[in-house]
């Protein structure tokens, strides 16, 4: 039997979604961007999964050693790359590609004793103003890295967009022009794209795209949802009910009864709550999926537990299934109504909720 709160993975949506990104960048090789335990997916798993791709990149250097000792011998670009000498020696020994963002990584490279090399992608910052050189610190540190003989050669050059997921935002033209001319004179890949420039800024398609979010399914724009780019969600968070009870006009449910029935209700006791990862915060009235009908969230989310109006759906009893997002609920809905973005949603996903493939 299944576990009371489960993520279910279609791993065939993922590599589906894939396909997605390379019609929408059939040139571009794709690096597909996995940090946070994937989204929530599961790091190893989704590496494993992701047919023929070229390579994977994750934020932090201790998620690529994560993967090397999984077994997984394909290209790992670490994002945030090395910001100590320690790191700097992991991404050799464990043969990974490093961001180069920042001054102080260029002192660690001079620094380091090594007769090994590694790749780099260096970053130009166009106004997302987290990581990266501005031009003048970027023209300097190109040319440091072609002197360095610990640097494999050519040298890579990224940026990364701050208002993609914005169609109407002018700055993402400006932010793409002004890495364009940058790196005019440099010889080397280069890559600009997340899911939302793929999907919606063709210029941003460069030599590589780096798809995180689309991967999974999921649409990184607030107005519009997977099944217009036609993704598959690959997760679906399930659960199940465990109580029902009629309740009378003027009972409340819940920490701080702030719901109360305005009518006769049965109410269904769901075993899903924000020890899980469900939204605590989510707006009363959230939509959830009881036997596939979906049913009103009352009362408030607690750590084991939420409650719904049955009303719609007058049948279900204890054992019946429960769809808190994914295939027929997208997460951006469950998103919106908790005033946050898919992307928590997913990597928030608890310890507690048992991952199982479909
Ligand atoms: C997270 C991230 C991505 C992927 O972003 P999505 O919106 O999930 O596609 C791409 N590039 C960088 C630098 C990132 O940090």
């Amino acid at each position: 039997m299944n576990p009371a709160a489960y993520a279910e993975l279609d791993l065939e949506a993922l590599q589906h979604n894939l396909e997605i990104v390379r019609r929408k960048a059939p040139n571009a090789k794709v690096m597909a961007v996995i940090k946070a335990n994937a989204y929530g997916h599961g790091l190893p798993r989704v590496a494993a999964a992701l047919q023929d791709i070229e390579a994977i990149a994750v934020a932090r250097v201790d998620e690529a050693i994560r993967l090397r000792n999984n077994g997984f011998a394909k290209r790992i670009v670490v994002l945030e790359g090395f910001s100590c000498l320690d790191e700097l020696q992991d991404i050799l020994e464990f043969h990974l590609e490093s961001v180069i963002h920042a001054e102080h990584q260029l002192a660690l490279i001079k620094e380091v004793r090594t007769d090994k090399s590694f790749a780099v992608w260096l970053k130009l910052d166009t106004g997302m103003n987290r990581l990266g050189f501005n031009k003048e610190g970027f023209d300097l540190a190109y040319g440091q890295l072609l002197e360095s003989h610990i640097i494999e050669k050519p040298v890579r050059l990224m940026t990364h967009l701050a208002n993609a997921d914005d169609i109407q935002n002018p700055s993402t033209l400006q932010q793409i022009d002004e890495f364009k001319q940058a790196v005019e004179s440099f010889s080397g890949e280069l890559s600009i794209a997340n899911s939302a420039g793929i999907l919606a800024w063709p210029d941003a398609i460069t030599d590589w795209v780096r798809p995180g979010l689309m991967l999974f399914g999921v649409s990184p724009f607030p107005e519009e949802t997977a099944d217009n780019f036609e993704l598959r969600p690959v997760m679906s968070l399930h659960s199940r009910i465990i109580a029902t009870k009629q309740l009378n006009v003027g009972d409340a449910v819940g920490y701080g009864s702030q719901w109360r029935c305005q009518k006769s209700t049965k109410l269904g006791v769901i075993a899903i709550g924000y020890g899980d990862g469900y939204p605590r915060h989510t707006r009363p009235e959230t939509p959830v999926l009881v036997n596939g009908v979906r049913v009103p969230l009352v009362g408030r989310v607690s750590m084991d537990m939420i409650t719904v109006d049955l009303d719609n759906c007058p049948e279900a009893k204890p054992g019946d299934p429960v769809l808190l997002w994914g295939q027929g609920l997208p997460v951006e809905e469950i998103a919106a109504c908790a005033e946050t973005i898919p992307y928590t949603l997913l990597c928030g996903i608890t310890q507690r909720v048992q991952i199982i493939e479909k």
